[in-house]
């Protein structure tokens, strides 16, 4: 066990989607890159990662006294948070529930969605049951395949465990209930290939934190993969931030990348949380 708790924050899987962001379709297979920077004239911007982090955010904010209504509130929020940002790299089908007029049933998804948005209910949660409930709620309301609804519940169940003080041996045991880890980043690098799916990324992202030494090298071994890129860092960074904590300049400056209306769902849940 590590000491106490120590403070991380949501901010950890947004800079993983936005340092991400400019790698999805062009994968950098090193460590050695830009933290933030440009790559072949593409500037770093918050995608669907970050901005369905923040609905969930938003929705836990308005989901009431034991978050009762947070189902509703969640269906809500990511479509009304979602909406101004339609080329921001929703999946087809996600975009197609997100923007329908009135709202849609859950389409049995096993996408990678459910695991980069879901951070947020770890910060919510007073238990491991807790975190773990929560994120079947608001993965559930588009990703109820199982794998669907297993990469939101590990991701947030490893987020807990993180904040929480639970060292690297206790998180790779709770994972390991779940996926098999028995492979390296170094081992996996040179074949891995872009794949949306939770089953082939949440693993490949938990051994990316697994792998790490602090919270710059998580985002930089996440990024190493290849593959989806941008989902792949948010989804370690959500655990290396609430592991690590997030260093101030890097929160500072993923924050800057965020337009008033989503700063101002950070900034509240920030406070909130
Ligand atoms: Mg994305």
């Amino acid at each position: 066990m590590k000491d106490q708790k120590n403070g991380g924050t949501v901010i950890g899987g947004i800079i993983g989607d936005i340092v991400g962001s400019v790698y999805e379709f062009d994968n950098y297979r090193a460590k050695d890159f830009d933290l933030f920077g440009d790559y072949k004239g593409k500037h770093c911007f918050a995608t669907d990662d970050s901005i369905m982090t923040l609905s969930v955010c938003k929705a836990l904010l308005e989901a009431g006294p034991g978050y009762d209504e947070l189902r509703g509130t969640a269906v809500r929020c990511m479509r009304e948070v979602g909406r101004p940002y339609p080329h921001c790299g929703y999946g087809g089908r996600f975009y197609d529930w997100m923007y329908s007029d009135v709202p849609q049933p859950p389409y049995h998804s096993f996408g990678n969605g459910a695991a980069m948005r879901v951070s947020p209910v770890a910060y919510a949660a007073d238990s491991l049951e807790q975190a773990e409930a929560l994120a079947e709620i608001v993965t559930g309301v588009t990703h109820d395949h199982p794998e669907g609804l297993k990469g939101g519940r590990v991701t947030a169940g490893l987020v807990w465990l993180a904040m929480h003080g639970r060292d690297k041996m206790d998180l790779c045991a709770y994972a390991e209930r779940n996926y098999d880890l028995g492979f390296t980043i170094e081992e996996i690098r040179p074949s891995y290939r872009f794949n949306e799916t939770c089953q082939e990324t949440v693993p490949q992202a938990i051994v990316a934190f697994l792998e790490s030494s602090d919270f710059e090298d998580a985002i930089r071994m996440a990024i190493s993969v290849g593959g989806d890129s941008d989902t792949l860092a948010c989804i370690t960074g959500s655990i290396a931030g609430a592991y690590y904590g997030v260093p101030e300049e890097f929160r500072k400056k993923a924050c800057s990348f965020l337009d008033d209306r989503l700063l101002h769902i950070y900034q509240e849940f920030s406070q909130a949380y």
